[in-house]
C-alpha cells in the first residue's frame, strides 16, 4: 500500500532542515543542586534556562506548593467557568492587578495559550495587529491564523511604527511588543511605542515574560521600568517566576470580554490551584526579595566589563546575554567547547532567530556563584579569540 502523503511530506522536510544543520531533536536532563544540569554521566553549570531569579528550586517555594497540594489536592477538576476557579486563583488575580496596577489578572496555564488567547478573541476581520518582528513565535503564530491583517516593523524600528500607524487611521489597530526580547536581551523602547499608540489610537499590548520579576521596583517588570500603562500586559511564570502558567492584565472590558469570547480560557482546565497558591509565595519572594535582582545586576556588570571588547557579545540590561556567531554549524561548534569545558549555553539557530544570527543565549540567574560567572567568562575568552 502506497504511504500516505502526509509522511513523505513531513520526511522531506525533517531531511532539509537536517541538511541545514538545524534539526531539533528531545533531550533528556536532569537538574542538581548549584544550578547544575546533568544529562545521563555529564554534567555542566547551566547557563541556558530562563530561571533568572533562581526561583525554580528554592526550597521555601517547594515548600509552598506542597503545602498547596496538601490543602487543594492535584488538580482544579475543572475549566474556570465552570467550577476549576477556586480561592487561591482568586488571591493570585488579586495580588497581581494590585501589584502591576491593572483592575483584572485572568489566569491562564502558559504564556502561549495567553497570547494566543488575547490575539484570537480581540481582533476580527478587517482589524490591523502590528508586531515588532522579533516578538515570540506564540504572538507570530497567533497573528498568523487571525483573520485581522497583520504587519510587522522592524525590531524596535519606531519610525516604521508611526509610518505603519500614520495609514488607515480609521482601521481598529493593535500594536503587540515585547518588553525584553527573548532571544536578544532588550529592551523595548516602550516610553516611544506607547506615545505613537495614543497618538494614534491604537492599542498597545506587551508580552513581558522575560522582564517581570526581573526589571523595575520589585521586580513589576519593563511596563513598570519605563513608566507606561499598556492597555494589556501578559505577564508568564516560567522564567523569572520559577514556576509556569500565565496573567493578562487589562481593565474591566477586557477581562469581561476574554471570559466570554476567548476560548482558551473558557474551554481548558484552570490550572491547579496548588500551583496558584505556590505562585502568590514566588510572587512574594520576588517582590521582597531584591538580593536576587542585585545579584543578577553584579554578575551582569562583570560579564560585560569581562567581555566588552569582543564584538560577539552584546551589551544588555538583563540576564539574557547573546552571543552572536552567525554561522549555525560555528555556533554549535563553540557551545560543543564550552561544553566540554563545563559550561552548558543555549546554541539558537534559525528558524528561531533571524537567518545569519545563530547565537549563543547565555543566561545569568542569581542561583549562580561568582566563581561560576567567572569561570564561563574566563573560558569563553578563550573561545572568543580563538
Ligand atoms: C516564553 C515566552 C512565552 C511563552 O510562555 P510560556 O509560559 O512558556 O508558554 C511567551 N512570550 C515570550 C516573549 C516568551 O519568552
Amino acid at each position: 500500500m502506497k504511504e500516505h502523503a502526509f509522511y513523505s511530506r513531513m520526511r522531506d522536510k525533517l531531511g532539509i532542515r537536517e541538511a541545514q544543520n538545524l534539526l531539533r531533536t528531545q533531550r533528556i536532563f536532569e537538574r542538581k543542586d548549584g544550578h547544575s544540569l546533568c544529562e545521563q554521566t555529564e554534567s555542566w553549570i547551566d547557563f541556558s534556562s530562563n530561571d533568572y531569579l533562581g526561583l525554580a528550586k528554592d526550597p521555601e517555594l517547594i515548600n509552598a506548593w506542597q503545602q498547596g497540594l496538601t490543602i487543594y489536592g492535584a488538580g482544579s477538576q475543572a475549566s474556570p467557568l465552570v467550577t476549576g476557579y477556586l480561592t487561591a486563583h482568586q488571591a493570585l488575580a488579586e495580588e497581581l492587578a494590585d501589584w502591576l496596577g491593572f483592575d483584572h489578572a485572568l489566569l491562564f496555564n502558559s504564556g502561549f495559550a495567553a497570547n494566543q488567547a488575547v490575539i484570537h478573541a480581540l481582533l476580527e476581520k478587517g482589524d490591523r495587529l502590528i508586531q515588532d518582528k522579533l516578538n515570540h513565535a506564540s504572538l507570530m503564530e497567533a497573528g498568523i491564523l487571525s483573520p485581522a491583517t497583520m504587519q510587522r516593523f522592524p525590531h524596535n524600528d519606531t519610525a516604521r511604527l508611526t509610518q505603519l500607524l500614520d495609514s488607515h487611521h480609521d482601521v481598529p489597530t493593535v500594536v503587540v511588543t515585547e518588553g525584553v526580547f527573548s532571544m536578544d536581551g532588550d529592551l523595548s523602547p516602550l516610553v516611544d511605542i506607547h506615545q505613537i499608540c495614543l497618538q494614534n489610537k491604537a492599542l498597545l499590548m506587551v508580552d513581558d515574560a522575560h522582564g517581570i520579576g526581573v526589571l523595575g521596583e520589585e521586580g513589576r517588570g519593563s511596563c513598570a521600568n519605563a513608566q507606561v500603562k499598556p492597555d494589556i500586559l501578559v505577564v508568564t511564570f516560567g522564567k523569572a517566576v520559577g514556576m509556569m502558567g500565565a496573567a493578562v492584565l487589562c481593565n474591566r472590558t477586557v477581562h469581561d470580554y476574554l471570559i466570554n469570547f476567548s476560548k482558551h480560557y473558557v474551554y481548558s482546565t484552570a490550572m491547579p490551584p496548588a500551583q496558584a497558591y505556590a505562585l502568590l509565595t514566588a510572587l512574594h519572594m520576588v517582590k521582597t526579595q531584591a538580593w536576587r535582582r542585585e545579584k543578577l545586576t553584579e554578575f551582569s556588570a562583570f560579564f560585560h566589563e569581562m567581555l566588552g571588547d569582543y564584538p560577539q557579545i552584546i551589551n544588555t540590561e538583563t540576564p539574557i546575554k547573546p552571543v552572536i556567531i552567525g554561522d549555525p554549524a560555528e555556533t554549535m561548534q563553540i557551545a560543543k567547547t564550552l561544553k566540554a569545558n563545563g559550561f552548558f549555553t543555549g546554541a539558537i539557530r534559525p528558524p528561531t532567530v533571524p537567518p545569519k544570527t545563530a547565537r549563543l543565549r547565555i543566561t545569568l540567574s542569581a542561583s549562580h556563584s561568582k566563581g561560576q560567572v567567572d569561570a564561563l567568562v574566563t573560558q569563553l575568552r578563550k573561545e572568543l579569540s580563538a
